[in-house]
């Protein structure tokens, strides 16, 4: 028996031990006054089509209590969900991660994006890095006092170490970068590379200085 029968296995027999039972006609009554995912609230067509072509629709039939947390299959506990909560909700950690669909993961892009935005970059130079990444000066917010400055500091390059590193303004951040060799905490604009970098790092091509 593979793993998805055997989960199959369990969980009619869970549904078996909490009791219950309801008609296909109930359930079709019920579906039918249901215009919207009970959890999400989304109208059936307003919920991206499932990942897997064969299944057509966005609804599920779904438990109000979890049969997991002793639900029973009385028609009074089950209620119409989009594929998307009802999966979160039964699907295991692992599983759920999988089952992170585009639109999901879309969003978490987005306020990833947000966070590297609410970062200011300076624009006074970046580093062209030997990979072809530019990256900038990058305030970064001290979780300890809450100021908000550039990082830099005399020593080597790529340690995320704060260590050593001054919180200085951008005045200062370019004084020390470009004529005193600093290193200065950096980000890409896409924010998927940050480090601290200096003029003539091995891993820094070259500068380019704001026109
Ligand atoms: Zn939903």
């Amino acid at each position: 028996m593979d793993c998805r029968n055997a989960r199959a296995k369990v969980r009619i027999e869970r549904i078996k031990a909490n009791g219950g039972e309801h008609t296909q006609k109930e359930w079709l009554q019920l579906l039918e006054a249901s215009t919207r995912c009970a959890v999400c609230n989304r109208a059936w067509d307003e919920i991206p089509l499932r990942p897997d072509g064969r299944y057509r629709h966005t609804w599920t039939k779904g438990h109000k209590i979890p049969i997991l947390h002793g639900g029973t299959n009385k028609i009074g506990n089950i209620q119409a969900e989009c594929y998307q909560c009802n999966f979160t909700k039964n699907a295991g950690k692992l599983k759920r991660d999988h089952l992170l669909t585009i639109d999901h993961q879309e969003k978490i892009k987005r306020k990833n994006d947000m966070a590297i935005k609410q970062e200011r970059v300076s624009r006074r130079f970046s580093f062209i890095l030997k990979s072809g990444v530019e990256v900038f000066p990058v305030l970064v917010k001290d979780s300890m006092t809450n100021n908000i400055a550039f990082r830099v500091t005399p020593g080597g390059t790529g340690s995320n170490l704060n260590i050593n590193q001054d919180q200085v303004d951008e005045e200062a951040m370019v004084l020390r970068v470009l004529s005193h060799n600093y290193s200065v905490r950096c980000s890409s604009l896409d924010g998927k590379t940050t480090g601290l970098y200096k003029n003539g790092a091995r891993s820094v091509e070259k500068v380019i200085l704001a026109a």
